[in-house]
């Protein structure tokens, strides 16, 4: 059975058509600047050249009409008509506490889903907007929403209370919910797999370093703590978002700069992280990590504040979890950059691991960058969220 993924942002929607069975990719693409001039579709049949397409796309419906149109066109396509699709999973960013697991889209399931837009504001009206496009167009193909909060809602009370009224809880749902759950989950699945051992035996770390970037603790196969909070504004140093600080520095800095509280989480959103930290230097980890290596200034404080937090949320995951086995790292930069991976681990000396330097220079696969006799094992395993939504998506049709 062939599954479209699809994962819709505001303004842009990425696909992927995947076979289910043999779990092969058959297609994938990408339509930017919905509703903005100049959108565009990319689309990529696997083995084939991209095609890129300049052309209006007005809204969602349409953006998804011309990817039906792509993989079925007679020369370019992929199937011969739209029913060789059987079903579609949706990338929904906000599930709240309501959704534990993935699920069958009902109106109910709809309905849930829009309760909680406001805990996502920018995200989850998006992705409903992408589940009506694709009931319009394809009203009998059954549907399955994926999570990104879902794996962490085994996390514990102690673990998802912020220390402030409980009323707040109760009232409003403020609590942590931890973003990447579907990554997470893949990852950490993947990492017992390549050690060779029962997922439920274990206590892994998985440190998912992208623009976005989050750490997990997943104890016995269950998430327990997870560094994201109410949004995905919380933990690690990001790409231009702060991670955690002191909230009073949101007020302090709306004084000295005269500026709204809106204002404030703009920039604690957009221009901040390692951008705001290098001084505007790069907000992308490659530019970052060139400077880095020529000794520039700017960025060598950012990597090693960057790797700092990584490290810190670590040591505190070895804590929640009393002990660990394995640590992950995935996403953008924890797969592709060996040097990361060192600036964070030479700060773990106290769990006994040691880093195999040609294994933490190969790319692209699985792989465990400790040596043979490192206490605790380093673990590079790509993650692949379009699969992991395409594999729960089939899990819930079959
Ligand atoms: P997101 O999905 O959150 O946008 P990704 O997982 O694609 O993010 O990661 C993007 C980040 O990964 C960028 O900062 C990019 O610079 C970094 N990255 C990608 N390739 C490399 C590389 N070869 N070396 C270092 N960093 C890299």
């Amino acid at each position: 059975m062939n599954i479209l993924v699809i994962n819709c942002g505001s303004s842009s929607l990425k696909f992927q058509l995947i076979d289910a069975v043999t779990e092969q990719l058959i297609a994938k693409g990408l339509c930017e600047r919905i509703g903005i001039d100049g959108s565009q579709l990319v689309y990529q049949p696997a083995g084939k050249e991209k095609m890129k397409t300049v052309t209006p796309m007005e809204d969602h419906t349409q953006a998804i009409k011309l990817v039906l149109d792509a993989l079925t066109d007679k020369e370019n396509g992929v199937v011969k008509e739209l029913s060789e699709i059987g079903a579609v999973g949706h990338r929904i960013v906000h599930g709240g506490e309501k959704f534990a697991a993935s699920t069958l889209i009902t109106e109910e399931v709809i309905a849930a889903i829009t309760e909680c837009n406001e805990l996502a504001p920018l995200h989850n009206p998006a992705n409903l907007i992408g589940i009506a496009a694709c009931k319009e167009l394809m009203p009998e193909t059954p549907m399955v929403a994926v999570f990104d909060t879902a794996f962490h809602q085994t996390m514990p009370q102690e673990a998802y209370l912020y220390g402030i009224p409980y009323e707040y809880y109760k009232e409003y749902k403020v609590r942590r919910y931890g973003f990447h759950g579907t990554s997470h989950s893949y990852v950490s699945k993947k990492a017992a797999e390549v050690l060779g051992q029962n997922y439920e035996d274990l206590k892994l770390i998985v440190c998912h370093l992208g623009n976005g970037a989050s750490v997990s603790a997943v104890e016995h196969g269950k998430c327990v703590d997870t560094s994201m909070g109410l949004t995905p504004l919380e933990g690690l140093i990001m790409g231009t978002r702060s991670g955690d600080i002191d909230p009073a520095i949101i007020e302090f800095l709306a004084h000295k700069e005269n500026k709204s509280i809106d204002e404030i989480m703009t920039i604690l959103n957009k221009k901040s992280g390692v951008l705001g930290l290098s001084d505007n230097f790069s907000s992308d980890f490659r530019d970052l990590e060139d400077a880095y290596l020529a000794g520039q200034e700017a960025s060598v404080r950012t990597m090693e504040a960057f790797a700092y937090r990584v490290a810190k949320y670590i040591g505190a995951y070895v804590a929640a979890m009393n002990g660990v086995d394995g640590i992950c790292f995935t996403a953008g930069l924890g797969e592709n950059s060996p040097l990361i991976r060192n600036l964070v681990c030479k700060r773990l000396g106290y769990l006994g691991i040691t880093i195999d330097d040609e294994q933490n220079n190969k790319r692209g696969k699985d792989l465990v960058v400790s040596t043979m006799d490192s206490k605790t094992k380093v673990l590079v395993i790509p993650t692949n969220e379009e699969l992991a939504i395409a594999r729960e998506t089939y899990a819930i049709i079959k």
